[in-house]
């Protein structure tokens, strides 16, 4: 098998999250890859975002959120079964309390 495709997938589907339970309707204009409830997401993806082919299935936790110029905030994930890391934007439905939450945990260094 060749792994060749090197494009944006977009997924835009209601999932139902695995921490918390929260139904996530799909997001417009944009991908969801986050629950908007707890911030947390799935280890699914593996070369590019939405590509849906990793096999680990872990959930991800967010650790810490990160401040870009141009995308916004971006929320770090990290995966609680491979320990791998990745980044993904928030969403603009995204629990702003909870973002808050995660950055005042990051400035504190907990
Ligand atoms: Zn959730
Ligand atoms: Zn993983």
């Amino acid at each position: 098998m060749t792994h060749e495709r090197k494009n944006f997938i977009v997924r835009n589907e209601s999932f139902i999250c695995k921490n918390c339970g929260h139904k996530n309707l799909p997001l417009q204009g944009s991908c969801r890859n986050h629950c908007q409830k707890c911030l947390f997401s799935l280890h699914v993806d593996l070369d590019v975002p939405g590509d849906r082919e990793n096999a680990c299935g872990g959930l991800m936790k967010p650790v810490s959120l990160e401040q870009l110029s141009k995308k916004g905030y971006v929320i770090v994930h990290r995966c609680l079964e491979c320990g791998m890391e990745m980044k993904n934007k928030t969403a603009d439905d995204d629990d702003f309390e909870k973002v808050i939450e995660l950055s005042a945990k990051r400035i504190k260094k907990v």
